[in-house]
Parts: structure tokens; C-alpha cells; sequence
């Protein structure tokens, strides 16, 4: 929705951006980052901020740091079931 952003999908993204890279025997392309998002995505809670203009002066990072930890566990758990069963050969 235009005005919506979910902060959980870009805390996600930056995780696997991170995570990634330091796991060379991790598939990361496109289909596998995207399968990983998705599989870490629907087990999270969203986090629904506005985007909108009138949003600029209260942008605030409402996450607490359990949140941060529950995405940095479920992001890794995406990472080792998706590596050992990806969408390609
Ligand atoms: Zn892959």
C-alpha cells in the first residue's frame, strides 16, 4: 500500500545483506535471497510505518532489540533451510 512501509522486510533484506557474503557455501543469488526473504517474512510480525510526507517528522525506529533478535534467528533459519533445499540445481 502507498504510504506503507514494513520495516521487518528491510530489516530482513539487511540482514541477508550481511549474512550472506559471510557464508561462502550459501547459494545467494536472486532466487535463493528472494526464497529466504520470503520464508523469514511470513514467520515475522510486520512492522507497518508510515511513509507518507506527513510521516518525515515522526519517523522513529519503534523495533525493540527482542524484535531485532527474533529476525536475526528466523532470517538464519531461512538461510540453512533454503541453501539445503533451493528452488534450482
Ligand atoms: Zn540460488
Amino acid at each position: 500500500m502507498e504510504g506503507l512501509r514494513n520495516t521487518t522486510e528491510e530489516d530482513v533484506e539487511e540482514m541477508l545483506n550481511r549474512l550472506l557474503p559471510t557464508m561462502p557455501n550459501v547459494c545467494s543469488c536472486e532466487t535463493c535471497r528472494l526464497d529466504m526473504a520470503t520464508y523469514a517474512l511470513n514467520r515475522l510480525k510486520p512492522n507497518y510505518v508510515r511513509s507518507d510526507k506527513g510521516a518525515l517528522f515522526h519517523k522513529v525506529d519503534i523495533s525493540a532489540p527482542q524484535a531485532k533478535t527474533d529476525i536475526l534467528a528466523t532470517v538464519v533459519n531461512a538461510i540453512s533451510i533454503i541453501s539445503a533445499h533451493p528452488n534450482h540445481d
